[in-house]
């Protein structure tokens, strides 16, 4: 069975891998244009632009990582980050859950967006 959702921080990182791809195609797309130097350089830059974003996105990723919980996953005993109070597990995309009043319920992505985090919480 497919499951729709998966691990948050895999989804995340596929992202910015995917952005390098395309600015590493967009750059290439440049080489077509090399008769008119500035669209080449608007093609390149846009690229480098992507790249850009996607170290961006890969430096969000560390600090997400910090802040998500390592827990073993009980299907298939591997350690997995649980990002969020609901998340899939790395490996075999079993749902797990932070919450126990979630415990047992299906899996529901909208858990994550329900409670919005009120400003000054305590910092941890
Ligand atoms: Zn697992």
């Amino acid at each position: 069975m497919a499951k729709a959702y998966s691990n948050k921080i895999n989804k995340i990182r596929s992202f910015a891998l995917g952005l390098i791809f395309f600015g590493v195609i967009i750059m290439y797309g440049g080489i077509f244009f090399r008769d008119n130097p500035i669209i080449m350089l608007i093609f390149i830059s846009l690229g480098m632009l992507s790249i850009l974003f996607s170290m961006v996105v890969y430096f969000w990723i560390g600090m997400l990582s910090t802040k998500a919980v390592v827990v073993t996953c009980p299907n298939c005993d591997k350690p997995t980050k649980v990002l969020g109070r609901v998340d899939m597990c790395m490996h075999c995309r079993e749902p797990l859950t932070l919450d126990p009043d979630l415990d047992g319920k299906e899996f529901n992505e909208d858990y994550n967006k329900k409670k919005k985090q009120t400003s000054g919480s305590t910092e941890s």
